[in-house]
């Protein structure tokens, strides 16, 4: 079969050696066709039409679009009596040990934030990205707000590295068991506090104990039994196309998977409304490329290329 997909008229910018891979920022609609420059479109088309596999990497950026902050700055901000704890010390086992009920309720707060979110274009195109590509296709996500799943991504492709927020666990590890949060306990807003009823629901269901909310916090490590630490590196170890959407690199697992693309020279795209140590660090390889634009708009390009090359099953 051949792909006419590539045949779109092209327009591209050629000011310098860098720009022809990297795509600017400009007019919705305009964008699409300037993501589509110099060689791009043969370098998909030819990744379409092999068997080998591409692996997409999400990040706070893909989330924004769907107006969940990263809690990383004020928003996630929380004070306890006369004091206010940053992220980086409420998501912590160490906060969990002292305070179990003040980081549940601040978990409970995002909860609230994330249950009113919607899949925004982006997530909906990675799921018809997984459909197309079927088993050459892994999501390995730093979100822990169950958006991919809600959007249909499945749980058998989409590596949670960092945990979902929807889920606990035993805080005594009395099993490895992860269970949905119970559908009564509902999302807070800043400063309430759990109901005895709640206090009860967020015990661990097997031995009766605490639960504590199924993410990784800054001072634990990846693991493979929670995390897919193992399965994430070996994924990227097969992986001919990686696709890096709205994540700058601040974690380890994540700086892993990408540089073990580089390192065996496959094609990376960074997809980023702002340039970053990832686009950088695209840019530096010989299949490397950058495109300044929002995951809602770029991702749904991207599949339609795809789209276009493969059979619709
Ligand atoms: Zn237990």
């Amino acid at each position: 079969m051949r792909c006419t997909c590539l045949r779109l008229p092209v327009r591209c910018t050629q000011t310098g050696a860098d720009t022809n891979r990297q795509a600017q920022t400009g007019p919705k609609g305009e964008i699409l066709k300037e993501i589509m420059n110099k060689d791009l479109p043969e370098i998909l088309q030819d990744f379409a039409l092999s068997s080998k596999r591409v692996t997409i990497l999400t990040g706070a950026g893909i989330s924004a679009e769907s107006n969940i902050p990263t809690f990383r700055g004020p928003e996630g901000y929380w004070t306890i009596g006369s004091r206010e704890y940053h992220p980086q010390e409420m998501a912590t086992y160490s906060m969990f040990i002292q305070k179990p009920e003040e980081v549940w309720k601040w978990y409970l707060y995002r909860l609230g934030v994330c249950r009113k979110a919607r899949p925004n274009p982006a997530h909906l195109a990675l799921v018809e990205m997984e459909r197309l590509f079927n088993d050459r296709f892994t999501l390995i996500t730093q979100n822990v707000d169950n958006l991919h799943i809600q959007a249909g991504n499945s749980l058998e492709k989409t590596f949670q590295i960092h945990g979902n927020i929807f889920y606990m666990r035993c805080a005594n590890e009395c099993s490895s068991n992860i269970y949905p949060l119970p559908e009564d306990i509902s999302g807070k807003v800043k400063g309430e506090d759990l109901t005895p009823e709640e206090q009860i629901l967020l015990r661990c269901p097997d031995c009766g104990e605490r639960s504590r909310p199924h993410v990784l916090w800054f001072d634990e490590a990846y693991n493979e039994k929670y995390y897919h630490y193992h399965s994430s590196l070996e994924v990227a170890g097969q992986t001919e196309l990686l696709l890096i959407v709205g994540t700058s690199g601040t974690t380890n697992l994540p700086n892993q998977v990408v540089w073990e693309v580089k390192n065996h020279e496959g094609i990376i795209i960074d997809v980023n409304v702002e340039e970053n140590p990832f686009s950088n660090l695209a840019l530096s390889c010989s299949r490397g490329y950058f495109i300044k634009e929002s995951s809602s708009t770029a991702i749904p390009l991207l599949l339609e290329v795809f789209a276009k090359c493969l059979p619709s099953s």
